[in-house]
């Protein structure tokens, strides 16, 4: 049986959620589509991913909207993928921020991702005529950025806790209340896309990075808030687990002389049990499984998925 290509047949609309996770912080997710945040400063807001299109920005916004009529000064994205940053221009923020990497990427890549993940994820994209372009951070950083939030707010720390998801993700990070937005770098109850991963460094190094916030609640880059301090345990256990399969089973076949198909057979048997009802699982694992395949082969930087190297991996893997 032929798989439809990655998401291209899910069409299915997901209920929105908006949750206040403290005064002022909010949360809008979607049932497995991408997270979204914002966070009230004292006569300011700071937005948190952008969504595909200005279209559904401006859905989100408009629920926002019920809550705090405050400017959005800030516009922060966890990284560069399309999905969470072609909308944008529908925030009118003063100043956007991204990791120093994110930057390089959408000048490296941002086109061709765009392009990609359109084909991919065409639902997400609602009204694609009204992305003016390609979105560019006005602020990044390397290590550290900090948002003094005034009026006893405290701060919004945002850190790089190292290569993950891709080579320049974020977490936002509220020490007072202990809430994080952690983009793509952990997902709750949802499958994780690698394929512009570093599975190594994010396994390890970077997730023992994240929990050691010691956040208590959590915002994934897809699925259900993690609540408490269990809970965003079991949110970090679960993508530390995807992710070490992941390697155990890649690295298998690729260390005893097999093919990257065999790889992805295998791989696809063992996460199947606890992860194959998760949203995006099927769509996301031949592009993981080529990834990885390639990080083991020594292929330091992720290569640049375009629409026809998505549509080449698909009929090799999925069909
Ligand atoms: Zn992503």
């Amino acid at each position: 049986m032929v798989k439809p290509f990655a998401s291209s047949a899910d069409r299915g609309e997901k209920r929105q959620s908006l949750e206040v996770l403290a005064e002022g912080v909010y949360a809008l997710t979607a049932e497995g589509d991408p997270n979204v945040g914002a966070i009230e400063g004292e006569d300011f807001l700071v937005c948190f991913e952008a969504l595909a299109t200005p279209v559904a920005a401006r859905e989100w916004l408009a629920r926002l909207r019920e809550h705090t009529d405050k400017p959005i000064r800030y516009l922060v994205l966890s990284h560069y993928h399309a999905v969470r940053v072609l909308g944008a221009s529908a925030f009118g923020a003063d100043v956007i921020v991204t990791h120093d990497k994110t930057r390089e990427l959408i000048a490296e890549r941002g086109a061709e991702d765009w392009a990609s993940e359109y084909a991919r994820m065409p639902r997400l994209f609602k009204e694609p005529g009204s992305i003016p372009g390609l979105t560019w951070p006005t602020a990044t950083f390397s290590d550290r950025f900090t948002i003094a939030l005034g009026g006893g707010r405290g701060d919004l720390v945002l850190a790089y806790c190292g290569r993950g998801h891709t080579e320049g993700d974020l977490v936002a990070w509220l020490p007072e209340r202990r809430i994080m937005f952690a983009g793509d770098l952990v997902e709750s109850q949802a499958a994780l896309y690698t394929g512009d991963a570093f599975h190594r460094d994010w396994s390890t190094t970077t997730l023992d990075r994240v929990a050691a916030f010691g956040a208590e609640t959590l915002v994934g880059g897809r699925g259900a808030v993690a609540r408490g301090a269990r809970g965003v345990e079991a949110a970090i256990a679960q993508t530390r687990d995807f992710l070490a399969v992941m390697l155990r089973e890649v690295g298998r076949a690729h260390e005893g002389g097999g093919t990257l198909k065999e790889a992805f057979a295998n791989t696809h048997r063992a996460l199947e049990p606890r992860y194959g009802a998760w949203p995006i699982f099927e769509h996301c694992l031949p592009f993981n499984v080529s990834r990885l395949w390639d990080e083991l082969d020594g292929v330091e930087r992720p290569v640049i998925w375009t629409a026809e190297r998505d549509r080449a991996v698909w009929e090799q893997l999925q069909s």
